[in-house]
Protein backbone atom coordinates (compact mmCIF):
# COMPACT_ATOMS: atom_id res chain seq x y z
CA UNK A 1 0.00 0.00 0.00
CA UNK A 2 1.54 3.33 -0.49
CA UNK A 3 1.43 5.35 2.19
CA UNK A 4 -0.04 8.99 1.45
CA UNK A 5 0.33 12.06 4.23
CA UNK A 6 -2.91 14.19 4.30
CA UNK A 7 -1.71 16.91 6.96
CA UNK A 8 -1.27 20.56 6.06
CA UNK A 9 2.01 22.17 5.67
CA UNK A 10 0.78 26.05 6.25
CA UNK A 11 -1.89 24.89 9.09
CA UNK A 12 -0.42 26.02 12.55
CA UNK A 13 -2.02 25.46 15.87
CA UNK A 14 -4.92 27.33 17.55
CA UNK A 15 -4.19 30.45 19.32
CA UNK A 16 -3.99 29.13 23.11
CA UNK A 17 -7.37 29.58 25.29
CA UNK A 18 -5.59 32.11 27.77
CA UNK A 19 -4.34 34.17 24.93
CA UNK A 20 -8.28 34.20 23.01
CA UNK A 21 -9.25 35.78 26.08
CA UNK A 22 -7.22 38.13 26.86
CA UNK A 23 -7.51 39.35 23.51
CA UNK A 24 -11.00 40.20 24.13
CA UNK A 25 -10.93 41.50 27.13
CA UNK A 26 -8.61 44.47 25.32
CA UNK A 27 -11.12 44.46 22.80
CA UNK A 28 -13.98 45.46 25.35
CA UNK A 29 -11.67 47.87 26.54
CA UNK A 30 -11.69 49.80 23.35
CA UNK A 31 -8.23 50.77 23.47
CA UNK A 32 -6.44 49.28 21.08
CA UNK A 33 -3.61 51.70 20.55
CA UNK A 34 -0.47 50.87 22.87
CA UNK A 35 -0.32 54.39 24.35
CA UNK A 36 -4.18 54.15 25.03
CA UNK A 37 -4.33 53.02 28.67
CA UNK A 38 -6.27 54.17 31.39
CA UNK A 39 -4.67 55.28 34.52
CA UNK A 40 -1.75 54.33 35.36
CA UNK A 41 -2.38 50.65 33.85
CA UNK A 42 0.79 49.32 31.71
CA UNK A 43 -1.12 48.31 29.43
CA UNK A 44 -0.11 44.69 27.06
CA UNK A 45 2.48 45.85 24.59
CA UNK A 46 4.77 47.29 27.60
CA UNK A 47 4.12 44.34 29.34
CA UNK A 48 4.97 41.92 26.37
CA UNK A 49 8.04 44.05 25.68
CA UNK A 50 9.08 43.88 29.63
CA UNK A 51 8.06 39.55 29.58
CA UNK A 52 10.31 39.33 26.04
CA UNK A 53 13.57 41.44 27.57
CA UNK A 54 13.60 39.19 30.66
CA UNK A 55 13.29 35.90 28.53
CA UNK A 56 16.40 36.80 26.45
CA UNK A 57 17.98 38.35 29.19
CA UNK A 58 18.66 41.87 28.10
CA UNK A 59 17.69 44.88 28.87
CA UNK A 60 15.58 46.66 26.25
CA UNK A 61 12.78 45.54 24.40
CA UNK A 62 10.31 47.61 21.11
CA UNK A 63 7.66 45.27 20.05
CA UNK A 64 6.57 46.35 16.29
CA UNK A 65 4.06 45.76 13.48
CA UNK A 66 6.19 43.16 11.51
CA UNK A 67 9.74 41.32 11.12
CA UNK A 68 10.83 43.52 8.71
CA UNK A 69 9.77 46.52 10.22
CA UNK A 70 12.22 45.39 13.02
CA UNK A 71 14.89 44.80 10.67
CA UNK A 72 14.49 48.01 8.69
CA UNK A 73 14.24 49.98 12.09
CA UNK A 74 17.65 48.39 13.29
CA UNK A 75 19.51 49.44 10.48
CA UNK A 76 17.96 53.43 11.12
CA UNK A 77 18.74 53.00 14.57
CA UNK A 78 22.32 52.34 13.68
CA UNK A 79 22.33 55.09 11.48
CA UNK A 80 22.43 53.24 8.09
CA UNK A 81 21.16 55.39 5.18
CA UNK A 82 21.53 56.12 1.75
CA UNK A 83 24.01 54.18 -0.30
CA UNK A 84 25.50 52.70 2.65
CA UNK A 85 26.53 48.61 2.49
CA UNK A 86 25.55 46.42 4.48
CA UNK A 87 26.49 42.67 4.56
CA UNK A 88 24.02 40.20 4.51
CA UNK A 89 23.22 36.44 3.55
CA UNK A 90 23.03 35.06 -0.13
CA UNK A 91 20.78 32.04 1.64
CA UNK A 92 18.04 34.04 3.45
CA UNK A 93 13.94 35.28 2.29
CA UNK A 94 12.85 38.46 0.66
CA UNK A 95 12.52 40.84 3.96
CA UNK A 96 15.90 40.94 4.45
CA UNK A 97 17.60 42.38 1.63
CA UNK A 98 14.26 44.20 1.43
CA UNK A 99 14.65 46.12 4.85
CA UNK A 100 18.28 47.29 3.26
CA UNK A 101 16.65 48.33 0.00
CA UNK A 102 14.13 50.00 2.07
CA UNK A 103 16.74 52.61 3.98
CA UNK A 104 18.29 53.14 0.79
CA UNK A 105 21.20 51.23 1.39
CA UNK A 106 22.82 48.12 -0.84
CA UNK A 107 23.16 44.85 0.20
CA UNK A 108 26.50 42.61 0.36
CA UNK A 109 25.85 39.14 -0.47
CA UNK A 110 27.87 36.50 1.61
CA UNK A 111 27.99 32.92 0.70
CA UNK A 112 26.30 30.13 2.49
CA UNK A 113 28.18 26.64 3.69
CA UNK A 114 27.00 23.04 3.15
CA UNK A 115 25.93 23.49 7.10
CA UNK A 116 23.20 26.09 5.65
CA UNK A 117 25.18 28.88 7.81
CA UNK A 118 27.20 32.23 6.45
CA UNK A 119 30.42 31.13 5.25
CA UNK A 120 32.87 33.06 7.19
CA UNK A 121 35.93 32.82 5.10
CA UNK A 122 33.56 34.70 2.91
CA UNK A 123 32.67 37.03 5.35
CA UNK A 124 36.19 37.94 6.51
CA UNK A 125 36.99 38.39 2.80
CA UNK A 126 34.56 41.12 2.63
CA UNK A 127 34.62 42.49 5.94
CA UNK A 128 36.05 45.80 4.89
CA UNK A 129 33.00 46.61 2.58
CA UNK A 130 30.54 47.72 4.85
CA UNK A 131 30.29 48.28 8.68
CA UNK A 132 27.12 46.74 9.33
CA UNK A 133 26.32 42.79 9.26
CA UNK A 134 22.55 42.07 8.83
CA UNK A 135 23.09 38.21 9.85
CA UNK A 136 20.17 35.75 8.68
CA UNK A 137 19.99 33.15 10.97
CA UNK A 138 18.03 30.91 8.16
CA UNK A 139 15.78 28.47 8.56
CA UNK A 140 17.24 28.17 12.31
CA UNK A 141 21.04 27.37 11.19
CA UNK A 142 23.16 29.13 13.37
CA UNK A 143 26.43 30.02 12.60
CA UNK A 144 30.13 29.80 15.02
CA UNK A 145 28.75 32.52 16.43
CA UNK A 146 32.18 32.85 18.37
CA UNK A 147 33.81 33.16 15.40
CA UNK A 148 31.57 35.06 13.47
CA UNK A 149 31.39 37.94 16.40
CA UNK A 150 35.51 38.04 16.31
CA UNK A 151 35.35 38.52 12.64
CA UNK A 152 32.80 41.49 12.82
CA UNK A 153 34.71 42.96 16.25
CA UNK A 154 38.47 42.94 14.51
CA UNK A 155 36.86 44.61 11.66
CA UNK A 156 34.26 46.88 13.74
CA UNK A 157 31.18 45.31 12.03
CA UNK A 158 28.46 46.02 14.15
CA UNK A 159 25.93 43.08 13.74
CA UNK A 160 22.24 42.77 13.65
CA UNK A 161 20.12 39.25 13.90
CA UNK A 162 17.75 38.35 11.89
CA UNK A 163 16.36 35.70 14.48
CA UNK A 164 13.18 35.07 12.67
CA UNK A 165 13.73 31.30 12.83
CA UNK A 166 15.97 30.92 16.24
CA UNK A 167 13.37 32.70 18.69
CA UNK A 168 14.22 30.29 21.45
CA UNK A 169 17.89 29.15 19.91
CA UNK A 170 21.08 29.36 20.97
CA UNK A 171 24.55 28.84 20.87
CA UNK A 172 26.71 27.69 23.53
CA UNK A 173 24.47 28.36 25.48
CA UNK A 174 23.76 32.21 24.74
CA UNK A 175 20.23 32.90 23.20
CA UNK A 176 20.32 33.64 19.64
CA UNK A 177 19.78 37.36 18.99
CA UNK A 178 21.90 38.75 22.33
CA UNK A 179 25.53 38.30 20.48
CA UNK A 180 24.89 41.61 18.29
CA UNK A 181 23.97 44.65 18.71
CA UNK A 182 20.55 44.33 17.74
CA UNK A 183 17.94 40.87 17.31
CA UNK A 184 15.04 40.82 15.66
CA UNK A 185 12.10 38.74 15.63
CA UNK A 186 9.18 37.91 13.89
CA UNK A 187 5.87 37.17 15.39
CA UNK A 188 4.06 36.37 11.84
CA UNK A 189 1.85 33.36 11.48
CA UNK A 190 4.48 30.56 10.41
CA UNK A 191 7.48 31.71 13.42
CA UNK A 192 7.46 30.64 17.05
CA UNK A 193 4.94 32.97 18.16
CA UNK A 194 1.72 33.77 16.39
CA UNK A 195 0.36 37.30 16.16
CA UNK A 196 -0.59 37.57 12.18
CA UNK A 197 1.72 39.95 11.77
CA UNK A 198 4.07 41.41 14.46
CA UNK A 199 8.00 42.02 15.62
CA UNK A 200 10.15 42.22 18.30
CA UNK A 201 14.01 44.05 18.58
CA UNK A 202 15.91 43.82 21.79
CA UNK A 203 19.29 45.38 22.53
CA UNK A 204 21.65 46.44 25.69
CA UNK A 205 22.31 49.64 24.06
CA UNK A 206 20.64 52.34 25.27
CA UNK A 207 21.01 55.04 22.88
CA UNK A 208 20.01 52.51 19.86
CA UNK A 209 17.04 51.81 21.71
CA UNK A 210 15.78 55.42 22.20
CA UNK A 211 16.27 55.78 18.19
CA UNK A 212 14.47 52.82 18.26
CA UNK A 213 11.54 53.56 19.99
CA UNK A 214 11.37 56.90 18.49
CA UNK A 215 11.74 55.83 14.91
CA UNK A 216 8.34 53.15 15.85
CA UNK A 217 6.09 56.33 16.38
CA UNK A 218 6.20 56.93 20.76
CA UNK A 219 5.53 60.48 19.53
CA UNK A 220 6.67 62.36 23.60
CA UNK A 221 5.36 59.00 25.01
CA UNK A 222 8.26 56.73 25.53
CA UNK A 223 8.20 57.10 29.37
CA UNK A 224 5.51 54.57 28.89
CA UNK A 225 7.91 52.21 28.00
CA UNK A 226 8.59 49.11 30.39
CA UNK A 227 12.10 48.00 28.77
CA UNK A 228 13.30 50.85 27.49
CA UNK A 229 15.91 53.43 28.74
CA UNK A 230 15.10 56.48 31.27
CA UNK A 231 14.36 59.76 29.95
CA UNK A 232 17.72 60.80 29.68
CA UNK A 233 18.70 58.92 26.86
CA UNK A 234 15.98 60.32 24.89
CA UNK A 235 17.28 64.27 25.26
CA UNK A 236 18.94 64.27 22.18
CA UNK A 237 17.18 61.57 20.08
CA UNK A 238 13.48 62.60 20.89
CA UNK A 239 14.31 65.97 18.20
CA UNK A 240 17.01 63.83 15.96
CA UNK A 241 14.58 60.81 15.42
CA UNK A 242 11.61 60.73 12.28
CA UNK A 243 8.97 59.08 13.00
CA UNK A 244 8.42 56.16 10.39
CA UNK A 245 5.53 54.24 12.08
CA UNK A 246 4.78 50.54 13.28
CA UNK A 247 3.93 49.98 16.75
CA UNK A 248 2.44 46.62 17.86
CA UNK A 249 -0.84 47.35 19.27
CA UNK A 250 -2.67 46.00 22.60
CA UNK A 251 -4.75 43.34 20.62
CA UNK A 252 -1.43 41.14 19.36
CA UNK A 253 0.58 41.09 22.60
CA UNK A 254 -2.37 40.32 24.19
CA UNK A 255 -2.14 37.03 22.07
CA UNK A 256 1.74 37.29 22.17
CA UNK A 257 1.96 36.86 26.06
CA UNK A 258 0.59 33.40 27.16
CA UNK A 259 2.37 32.37 24.25
CA UNK A 260 6.04 33.41 25.19
CA UNK A 261 5.57 31.87 28.31
CA UNK A 262 5.41 28.54 26.70
CA UNK A 263 8.15 29.23 23.88
CA UNK A 264 10.82 27.07 25.47
CA UNK A 265 8.47 23.87 25.12
CA UNK A 266 7.00 24.74 22.04
CA UNK A 267 10.65 24.67 20.71
CA UNK A 268 10.90 21.46 22.65
CA UNK A 269 7.82 20.00 20.49
CA UNK A 270 9.89 20.94 17.24
CA UNK A 271 12.78 19.56 18.03
CA UNK A 272 10.75 16.06 18.61
CA UNK A 273 9.19 16.43 15.17
CA UNK A 274 12.62 17.70 13.60
CA UNK A 275 14.81 14.30 14.61
CA UNK A 276 12.05 12.19 13.48
CA UNK A 277 12.02 13.29 9.96
CA UNK A 278 15.90 13.91 9.99
CA UNK A 279 16.18 10.11 11.70
CA UNK A 280 13.93 8.80 8.87
CA UNK A 281 15.50 9.94 6.03
CA UNK A 282 19.53 9.72 7.30
CA UNK A 283 21.25 7.20 4.95
CA UNK A 284 19.38 7.63 2.01
CA UNK A 285 21.47 7.27 -0.56
CA UNK A 286 22.30 10.58 -2.60
CA UNK A 287 20.55 12.72 0.01
CA UNK A 288 22.36 15.01 3.11
CA UNK A 289 21.37 15.43 5.94
CA UNK A 290 22.51 18.60 7.22
CA UNK A 291 24.71 17.62 10.47
CA UNK A 292 23.76 20.43 13.32
CA UNK A 293 26.89 21.40 15.42
CA UNK A 294 27.13 19.99 18.66
CA UNK A 295 27.29 23.82 20.04
CA UNK A 296 23.75 24.80 18.95
CA UNK A 297 20.54 24.36 20.55
CA UNK A 298 18.16 24.94 17.64
CA UNK A 299 14.64 25.18 17.21
CA UNK A 300 13.22 22.74 14.63
CA UNK A 301 10.22 24.69 13.14
CA UNK A 302 11.59 23.33 9.39
CA UNK A 303 13.98 20.94 8.19
CA UNK A 304 16.39 21.01 5.46
CA UNK A 305 18.64 18.85 3.52
CA UNK A 306 20.60 18.44 -0.09
CA UNK A 307 20.04 16.80 -2.65
CA UNK A 308 23.76 17.99 -3.75
CA UNK A 309 24.71 18.42 -7.28
CA UNK A 310 21.81 15.86 -9.02
CA UNK A 311 20.15 17.55 -12.31
CA UNK A 312 17.31 19.76 -11.91
CA UNK A 313 14.95 17.43 -13.64
CA UNK A 314 16.11 14.90 -10.98
CA UNK A 315 15.26 17.42 -7.99
CA UNK A 316 12.03 18.29 -9.56
CA UNK A 317 10.85 15.09 -10.01
CA UNK A 318 11.55 14.39 -6.57
CA UNK A 319 9.40 17.17 -5.69
CA UNK A 320 6.61 15.99 -7.77
CA UNK A 321 6.91 12.49 -6.55
CA UNK A 322 6.29 13.88 -2.57
CA UNK A 323 4.08 16.44 -3.61
CA UNK A 324 2.02 13.53 -4.74
CA UNK A 325 2.39 11.99 -1.92
CA UNK A 326 0.48 14.65 0.27
CA UNK A 327 4.60 16.23 1.50
CA UNK A 328 4.88 19.57 0.30
CA UNK A 329 8.97 20.15 -0.49
CA UNK A 330 10.80 23.97 -1.40
CA UNK A 331 13.32 24.15 -3.68
CA UNK A 332 15.72 26.48 -2.87
CA UNK A 333 17.68 25.84 -6.35
CA UNK A 334 14.67 26.83 -8.88
CA UNK A 335 15.32 29.62 -11.28
CA UNK A 336 12.54 32.04 -10.76
CA UNK A 337 11.20 32.62 -7.42
CA UNK A 338 8.07 30.98 -6.18
CA UNK A 339 6.38 31.53 -2.87
CA UNK A 340 8.19 32.21 0.00
CA UNK A 341 11.48 30.67 -2.18
CA UNK A 342 13.53 32.92 -4.08
CA UNK A 343 17.76 33.45 -4.39
CA UNK A 344 19.81 36.54 -4.52
CA UNK A 345 20.42 36.61 -7.75
CA UNK A 346 16.25 37.04 -8.31
CA UNK A 347 16.40 40.13 -6.26
CA UNK A 348 17.07 42.18 -8.93
CA UNK A 349 17.47 45.70 -7.12
CA UNK A 350 20.45 44.40 -5.59
CA UNK A 351 24.11 44.06 -7.47
CA UNK A 352 25.20 40.50 -6.97
CA UNK A 353 27.99 38.66 -8.27
CA UNK A 354 27.80 34.55 -9.22
CA UNK A 355 28.72 32.60 -5.97
CA UNK A 356 29.39 29.16 -7.65
CA UNK A 357 29.65 27.46 -4.19
CA UNK A 358 26.56 29.26 -3.05
CA UNK A 359 24.39 27.85 -6.16
CA UNK A 360 26.32 24.95 -5.56
CA UNK A 361 24.54 24.43 -2.12
CA UNK A 362 21.23 26.09 -3.50
CA UNK A 363 20.76 24.15 -6.06
CA UNK A 364 20.20 20.56 -4.03
CA UNK A 365 18.49 22.26 -1.24
CA UNK A 366 15.08 20.75 -0.19
CA UNK A 367 13.29 22.98 2.40
CA UNK A 368 9.97 21.81 4.59
CA UNK A 369 8.07 23.48 7.28
CA UNK A 370 7.02 21.41 10.41
CA UNK A 371 4.41 22.79 11.75
CA UNK A 372 3.23 21.50 15.52
CA UNK A 373 -0.17 20.55 14.20
CA UNK A 374 2.03 17.32 13.09
CA UNK A 375 2.30 14.79 15.30
CA UNK A 376 5.88 12.84 15.77
CA UNK A 377 4.33 9.99 14.29
CA UNK A 378 3.34 12.39 10.88
CA UNK A 379 6.77 13.28 10.75
CA UNK A 380 7.55 9.21 10.72
CA UNK A 381 5.51 8.74 7.78
CA UNK A 382 6.53 11.93 5.60
CA UNK A 383 10.29 10.87 6.32
CA UNK A 384 9.30 7.74 4.94
CA UNK A 385 7.85 9.26 2.02
CA UNK A 386 10.44 11.30 1.23
CA UNK A 387 13.19 8.50 1.84
CA UNK A 388 11.16 6.29 -0.61
CA UNK A 389 10.33 8.92 -3.16
CA UNK A 390 14.41 10.50 -3.17
CA UNK A 391 15.50 6.72 -3.58
CA UNK A 392 13.39 5.89 -6.75
CA UNK A 393 14.63 8.89 -8.53
CA UNK A 394 18.41 8.30 -7.43
CA UNK A 395 18.16 4.93 -8.66
CA UNK A 396 16.29 6.16 -11.61
CA UNK A 397 13.60 4.35 -10.76
C1 LIG B 1 9.60 35.99 8.24
C2 LIG B 1 10.97 36.46 8.06
C3 LIG B 1 11.34 37.79 8.26
C4 LIG B 1 10.39 38.94 8.44
O1 LIG B 1 9.31 38.76 9.17
P1 LIG B 1 7.87 39.41 8.83
O2 LIG B 1 7.29 39.47 10.20
O3 LIG B 1 7.19 38.51 7.89
O4 LIG B 1 8.11 40.78 8.26
C5 LIG B 1 12.68 38.11 8.20
N1 LIG B 1 13.60 37.18 7.93
C6 LIG B 1 13.28 35.90 7.69
C7 LIG B 1 14.38 34.95 7.39
C8 LIG B 1 11.96 35.51 7.74
O5 LIG B 1 11.64 34.24 7.47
Amino acid sequence: MTEIFRGTFTQQEPIPDAAIEAAVRVMRTGRLHRYNVAGDEPGEVALLEQEFAAAMGVKYCLAVASGGYALACALRALGVGHGDRVLTNAFTLAPVPGAIASVGAVPVFVGVTEGLVIDLDDLAAKADQADVLMLSHMRGHLADMDRLMEICDAAGIRVIEDCAHTMGARWRGRLSGTDGVIGCYSTQTYKHLNSGEGGLLVTDDAQVMARAVMLSGSYMLYGRHLAAPGPEAFDEVRYETPNVSGRMDHLRAAILRPQLARLAAQCDRWNARYRAVEEGVRDTPGLTVVDRPEDEYFVGSSIQFLLLDWAAEKVQEVLRRCAARGVELKWFGGAEPVGFTSRYDSWRYAPSQPMPATDRVLAGLIDMRLPLTFSVEDCRLIARIIRAEAGAVWQGG
